[in-house]
């Protein structure tokens, strides 16, 4: 047995035998881990209450050597974000990367996907009410790129040529990206992405500034060209039951906004 000592984010709780819990982490180094608290449901046990869903600080986890369950010696919580369970619109937005997280988060960056998970949930939980939608996209989108599959939106993602910035383009799932004028001809099945949501797209590629003023309709049409890009790169066939969720909250949301 190993013993390691990481940054942990706490994406998932579900109680185990009598007393137990096992926990799912995403951490910086180790990408994603499952790890069993031991008498964690007792009223007094060593976690304390920091064990809580989205919760961030250091975690000692025993590693066992065989198998992919191993043992939580103790978690020191440096943020609780309990307040993301105030508001149903952060809640199922956080669980939305959560999910992306422990579905593709185990690659070879673990410290990178850990910084823009956390990055992305504090974002979400700072966001103003109006601001929640388009700090979740530009925290899932991070998340992408984090993860190394970034669209290509400045150059053609099929013969690498330029294209015009201020440009409307062909955006083309299978291809990976934006698609030139003659490139875009060639390929059925692009859709049209707009120069203004290029931009946004490209803003939150770069970094996790969330572009203020999106509206609820924009919004839902970045979710749907998100989940559509997910199921092409990183999907594995199965639903993702969390996002659907998140994009199911925006399209209330959107009718909500209309009949006011
Ligand atoms: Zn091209």
């Amino acid at each position: 047995m190993a013993a390691l000592d990481t940054e942990a984010l706490v994406l998932h709780l579900f109680d185990y035998r009598e007393t137990s819990r096992i926990v799912r982490f995403v951490t910086r180094d180790a990408g994603v881990v499952s790890v069993v608290a031991r008498g964690a449901r007792r009223p007094r046990n060593r976690y304390g209450a920091a064990l809580d869903l989205f919760a961030s600080g250091t975690a000692q986890v025993m590693m066992h050597e065989s198998g992919d369950l191993h043992a939580l010696h103790a978690f020191e919580a440096a943020r609780s974000r309990r307040e993301l369970a105030l508001s149903l619109d952060r809640f199922v937005a956080a669980a939305m990367i959560g999910e992306m997280c422990l579905r593709f988060g185990s690659g070879d960056e673990p410290a990178r996907v850990f910084d823009a998970a956390v990055g992305a949930l504090d974002a979400i939980t700072a966001a103003p009410e109006d601001g929640v939608s388009a700090a979740s996209l530009a925290g899932a989108w991070r998340l992408v790129s984090e993860l190394g599959f970034a669209p290509s939106l400045d150059r053609c993602a099929s013969c690498h040529g330029e294209i015009e910035a201020g440009a409307d383009v062909a955006f083309h799932n299978r291809a990976g990206g934006a698609l030139c004028r003659g490139c875009a001809s060639n390929a059925p099945g692009g859709r049209r992405l707009p120069a203004s949501a290029r931009a946004t797209l490209r803003a939150w590629l770069a970094a996790s500034g969330a572009a203020p003023g999106l509206q609820q309709a924009e919004a839902r049409a970045h979710a749907r060209m998100l989940r559509r890009f997910l199921d092409e790169h990183v999907g594995d066939g199965r639903p993702l039951r969390a996002f659907v969720a998140w994009e199911d909250r925006l399209a209330i949301g959107g009718r909500a906004g209309t009949s006011a």
